[in-house]
């Protein structure tokens, strides 16, 4: 299953329980979109892999190509990457 992450953050495990305990910890959750069926999805990990994916975390940005003037928007890893035009491209 492709992924790509989109943020890794920490929030309460918890959160809208009126219950509030005090024991209650942060956890890391992970925010991903499943490149199958192009679906949000957030799920629980540990303090371990958030290291690991919080170095893949995708940034949306926005693209102009020079070819067609088209202005479009791809999901990139560093701001040096580039995505190729929807419309150009074979
Ligand atoms: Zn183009």
């Amino acid at each position: 299953m492709d992924k790509i992450t989109l943020g890794v953050y920490k929030s309460f495990k918890n959160s809208g329980n009126r219950n509030h305990r005090e024991k209650t910890k942060k956890q890391w959750c992970h925010y991903f979109l499943d490149l199958e069926d192009q679906s949000f999805h957030t799920e629980w990990i540990s303090k371990f892999k958030a290291l690991i994916l919080k170095r893949n975390v995708f940034k949306k940005r926005k693209f102009i190509c020079p070819e067609c003037g088209l202005i479009f928007e791809g999901l990139v890893r560093k701001d040096s990457d580039s995505v190729e035009c929807p419309e150009c491209e074979d």
